[in-house]
């Protein structure tokens, strides 16, 4: 069918609607329209994003090649795209099963910190810089992942559930050496920690070579998502922070409030950017 065609037919269509069909087509796009959001904001960053431009681009090429009656190649990108069907879902088992595991418990939509009331984000702020100052007098390795837009799910099911309200106290606690939950990363969804002793990709980017697991799982995390990961030495006590692929190292505790205050706070995000550029942040520092 020509573009041409499509086009005649939708008038036609849009012609006969009646005020109630014609609401119940614009609530049906922006629930479409609303969906879609939602998936790339879960799939952003991660590696299912590249699999969605392969097909975007494949789906592309094959109408370009129906309009242009490019026969053969058009005939080969469906047989592709029916080979496609089938193997995609064998591909990404793991990831669908997750996914909709996650629809399932209804957390799809679940409050992120960017939904926190001020008091509440306060608190978060308050505890995180309390936690982090003892760690760091006391030398306890830390590795905290806040989530912001970027699910964290696959991250967070690499280690120990738990729904827990953020305390300094409780915090702390889940990083003391040669306990259960200390070896690897915590990882908070609003103010709630949701799993503790998660595993992280490491970076690939090159690194001082210098550089531990724990520095390299948060820069790895932090190339991947959009979350923010604050990062206490055991080695030297040093608070650290990732983001976007950088690391800012030896931070004092008010400069991570400050920080982490203009990066969570609502509708503040594009000053962000401006601010990791300023203080130079590197994965080499
Ligand atoms: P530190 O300065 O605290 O020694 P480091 O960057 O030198 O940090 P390592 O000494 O290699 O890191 O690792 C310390 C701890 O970091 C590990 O015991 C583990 O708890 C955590 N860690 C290392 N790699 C990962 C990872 N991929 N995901 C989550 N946690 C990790
Ligand atoms: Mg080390």
């Amino acid at each position: 069918m020509g573009a041409g065609t499509v086009w005649s037919r939708l008038v036609f269509h849009i012609g006969t609607m009646t005020p109630l069909d014609a609401l119940v087509a614009v609530v049906d796009v922006v629930l479409i329209a609303y969906i879609i959001y939602r998936i790339i904001l879960l799939i952003r960053g991660t590696r299912a994003i590249h699999l969605v431009q392969g097909l975007v681009v494949l789906l592309v090429i094959t109408v370009v090649s129906g309009w242009l009656n490019l026969s053969a190649i058009n005939w080969l990108l469906t047989q592709a795209q029916l080979s496609l069907l089938v193997a995609i879902p064998i591909v990404f088992q793991p990831e669908l099963r997750r996914a909709l595991e996650h629809v399932g418990r209804g957390r799809l939509f679940g409050p992120g910190i960017g939904s926190l009331e001020r008091p509440d984000l306060e608190q978060l702020l308050s505890d995180l810089g309390r936690a982090m100052r003892t760690m760091s007098r006391n030398k306890v390795g830390a590795l905290i992942v806040l989530e912001r837009e970027t699910g964290l799910e696959e991250f967070a099911e690499t280690g120990i559930r738990i729904d827990g309200r953020v305390s300094a106290e409780f915090l702390v606690n889940i990083f003391i050496p040669n306990t259960p939950l200390h070896d690897g990363a915590v990882i908070i969804r609003g103010n709630r920690v949701t799993a503790a002793a998660c595993f992280l990709p490491l970076t690939e980017s090159a690194v001082d070579a210098k550089m531990g697991g724990r520095h390299r799982a948060a820069l790895g995390i932090s190339e991947q998502t959009d979350a923010v990961v604050l990062i206490v030495s055991e080695e030297t006590g040093a608070i650290s922070l990732a983001r976007a692929g950088k690391l800012i190292r030896n931070v004092d505790e008010d400069t991570v409030h400050e920080m982490l205050e203009e990066l969570l706070a609502r509708n503040e995000r594009s000053s962000v950017f401006s601010y990791l550029s300023q203080s130079g942040g590197g994965g080499g520092e």
